[in-house]
């Protein structure tokens, strides 16, 4: 089995208020189709439809005052519209999907996955359907609720399912020496392992966000599937191609995480 994360910056234009880049979106689901059956879970990010209303109501760090329930509903219910977006794309594409939502049966404990019951998600892929999760506004015991990324919640299902490898389809094309979109002199790196990974969140976690941008938490949360065994691979889902080649195992332009 294998999880395909596919980033908010993949499929939403993250500049334009709640904008599907549906053009990705049709590409990714052909290239999923063309590459053949096979078991697989599907997750996406939440990008210009679920983060700015996160970000506007404070959800991912729990609640404060009464308006933010409003604001949380809200929140998932964009992360559903995107979802219907994605889902029925790969429908069109003969790929038989199954749309399940994280919030209807993961509650988190402190922003973190605890017990997790996932047989609805691995029955349905043993069933033949390819389930398409997402980041979401989920219950939490401590916090009453928060953001569950996508992130976490792909390696988690690659931890507890037992896949032999997840891809991260992003907008770069994988773990550069530093951010590739500040710095035109960023290297690509092609494989990092396990104990490179923990020192590049050591030297990630001193600088601003607004250098690590996304890429390190994508890092800290991979690094815990990649600790049990998952290879993780890093691969620029906005080039054509890339997803699909990723998928039939082929070489491709990338970054490898490995234990
Ligand atoms: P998504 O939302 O699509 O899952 P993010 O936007 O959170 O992905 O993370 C990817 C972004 O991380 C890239 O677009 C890039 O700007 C940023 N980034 C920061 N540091 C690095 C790095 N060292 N290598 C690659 N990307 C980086």
């Amino acid at each position: 089995m294998e999880i395909l994360k596919l980033g908010g910056s993949v499929v939403t234009h993250k500049d334009s208020l709640r904008t599907p880049n549906a053009e990705a979106i049709n590409r990714l689901a052909t290239e999923v189709a063309t590459a053949g059956p096979r078991k697989l879970i599907i997750v996406h990010g939440g990008g210009s439809y679920g983060h700015p209303l996160a970000k506007e109501y404070e959800i991912s760090t729990g609640y404060k005052s009464p308006r933010q329930l409003a604001g949380f509903s809200l929140t998932h219910q964009a992360m559903v519209e995107l979802n219907m977006l994605i889902v029925t794309a790969f429908l069109e594409v003969g790929v038989p999907t199954i749309s399940i939502s994280p919030s209807s049966f993961i509650i988190t404990e402190d922003q973190r996955m605890t017990t997790v019951d996932f047989s609805v998600v691995s029955q349905a892929v043993d069933s033949g359907f390819v389930p398409i999760l997402y980041g979401d506004a989920v219950l939490d015991s401590v916090l009453r609720f928060t953001i569950l990324s996508g992130d976490q919640l792909a390696a988690r299902l690659a931890i507890d399912l037992g896949a032999s490898k997840i891809i991260f389809g992003v907008d770069v094309d994988g773990v550069y020496t530093t951010n590739p979109k500040l710095v035109k002199e960023a290297q690509l790196i092609d494989e990092l392992s396990f104990g490179q990974m923990r020192s590049m969140i050591k030297v990630g976690e001193a600088l601003s966000t607004d250098v690590t941008g996304g890429m390190l938490g994508k890092i800290r949360e991979a690094g815990a599937a990649v600790e049990a065994g998952v290879d993780v691979q890093l691969v620029n889902a906005l080039k054509p191609g890339m997803v699909h080649d990723a998928l039939r195992g082929e070489k491709v332009k990338c970054t490898w995480l490995r234990r």
